[in-house]
């Protein structure tokens, strides 16, 4: 019997429903049995001899799914970007620097603390998309398809889909609020993105439930490092993380530690720009978080499931935090990578500081974390917002080249606001009022008059005075 989940919050283009089969036995021979058969006396057999294999064969056919759902996502919040970046480079509102012109939506720093940071978060997002197609491809074109390979794909899989899914719902919203009124429309698309793509964040894996799966997989990782390393040198090792000491990767601490102790606060912005000290930052991140899990969790070994289990719960969110920080390592390495494929100069340098604000902004998002463990000062801190706003300046001249890279035309984005109708408006009013004004007729504002009132008044009281005396 079919039961009909009625309307959805989104997505009401596909009809979801649930079929109920009460009292009806599925014959054997109807089993999906591509990779698992049960033959008529009941035994079992697959032509994937391997256990592991198999369960990763299986896994592979929802991987499809959050690979699909990880473009699609990065598509949307480039969609939404494009259409908020336009206007905003169009929209003029209220008058700062001149009384003749009001500004442009894009010049104001909180517009750009608004949109810029999510266009270098759609960047990092869109980079590591392609090299998860590209994984992809290696494995479902059999070229590397080991258990290996497979694994990887769907950690990669586990950690992309959560970031890129969440990004586009918050920078829907983002590109909704920062579009005003005509943002609420839905002739330009925002609302009605956001509530199909809420759902992506449930289906094809739940994802906190995605992010366990990658923090499972970091620990096991570590603890393969780790193997043969006994009890206590993993917990000096956690100690050590803690203590700011160097035991393991001293290479790695010794950078941070130059992050958190040298000099003058133009040191410090250079040094947060340097490509090694952002890795540094981002990779001490997650591997000291690991290493601090990984060495309370050891403690699980031999304990009854129930405890175990408790003691796992216990650090349940710090391991998701961690999975978070490791998929944001990810991107911003995929967005490295990137770079090193731009030939055009010019082009390298601007994204290059996309990249930088990309990363300076993930270390200011977990700033407390950075300073409570002695990763930064607090003096190399207090430089980050300057340096971030100085980088929002550089970058906002080249803001609708980088949108208008995405590639997308009208026929895409289908968005009213996108289409230059605000520039046109805004040209038109602008040569209305110019040419009222040359005509001498234009209205005179009301603060001038006011002005001029007082001046006079001014002037007639001056006068007075000087005929008594
Ligand atoms: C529109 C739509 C279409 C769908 N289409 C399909 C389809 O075609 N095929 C299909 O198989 N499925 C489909 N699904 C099902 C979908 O995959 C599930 O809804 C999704 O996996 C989440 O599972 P759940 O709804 O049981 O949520 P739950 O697992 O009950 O999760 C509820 C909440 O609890 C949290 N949670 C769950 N477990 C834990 C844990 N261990 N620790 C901490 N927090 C936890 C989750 O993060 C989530 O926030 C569809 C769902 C929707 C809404």
């Amino acid at each position: 019997s079919p039961e009909d989940d009625g309307i959805k919050g989104g997505l009401n283009g596909i009809d979801n429903g649930r079929l109920h089969f009460t009292g009806v036995r599925v014959p054997r021979t109807n089993l999906l049995n591509r990779y698992g058969d049960v033959a008529e006396d009941g035994s079992y057999t697959s032509p994937i001899p391997s256990p592991g294999r198999r369960f990763f064969t299986m896994l592979g056919t929802l991987v499809q799914g959050r690979v699909s759902l990880d473009g699609a996502a990065v598509a949307a919040s480039k969609l939404a970007l494009t259409a908020a970046i336009t206007y905003s480079t169009q929209r003029r509102q209220f008058n700062a620097s001149s009384e003749l012109r009001e500004e442009v939506l894009m010049d104001y720093q909180r517009h750009q603390r608004r949109l810029l940071p999510r266009l270098a978060a759609t960047y990092a997002a869109s980079f590591a998309h392609e090299e998860l197609l590209e994984k992809f491809d290696d494995v479902f074109s059999g070229r590397n398809d080991t258990d290996e390979d497979r694994q990887d794909l769907e950690t990669l899989a586990a950690a992309l889909k959560p970031l890129s899914t969440w990004l586009a719902l918050d920078t829907l919203q983002e590109c909704r609020e920062a579009t005003g009124g005509q943002g609420f429309l839905i002739e330009n698309r925002f609302a009605s993105l956001r509530a199909d793509l809420d759902v992506y964040v449930t289906f094809e894996g739940d994802n906190t439930v995605l992010l366990q799966l990658v923090a499972k997989r970091l620990l096991t990782d570590y603890a393969k490092e780790f193997k043969g390393v006994d009890f206590g040198v993993l917990a000096r090792y956690a100690v050590s993380q803690a203590a700011g000491k160097t035991l393991h990767r001293s290479g790695l601490r010794r950078v941070a530690q130059t992050v958190a102790d040298s000099g003058s606060g133009k040191k410090s912005a250079k040094a947060l720009r340097d490509e090694d000290t952002q890795r540094e930052l981002l990779s001490d991140r997650v591997q000291s978080r690991v290493a601090d899990v990984a060495a309370v969790l050891r403690g699980a070994k031999g304990m009854s499931q129930e405890k175990s289990a408790a003691l796992f719960n216990e650090h349940q969110n710090e391991l998701i935090e961690v999975a978070h920080a490791h998929a944001e390592l990810l991107q911003w390495e995929a967005f490295t990578r990137g770079l090193k494929k731009i030939e055009d100069p010019g082009t390298r340098e601007v994204l290059t500081r996309l990249r930088d604000l990309f990363g300076l902004c993930l270390i200011e998002k977990d700033l407390a974390w950075f300073l409570m463990n002695g990763r930064l000062s607090s003096q190399r801190a207090r430089t980050l917002d300057r340096y971030i706003n100085r980088l929002l300046t550089r970058i906002r001249p080249h803001a609708l080249d980088l949108v208008e890279s995405f590639g997308y035309g009208p026929e895409h984005l289908r968005s009213a606001i996108a289409s230059g109708a605000e520039q046109e408006r805004q040209d038109e009013a602008a040569e209305y009022t110019r040419r009222r004004r040359a005509s001498g007729d234009a209205p005179i504002d009301e603060k001038t008059l006011l002005a001029r009132e007082a001046r006079q008044k001014k002037a007639q009281k001056a006068a007075k005075s000087r005929t008594k005396g």
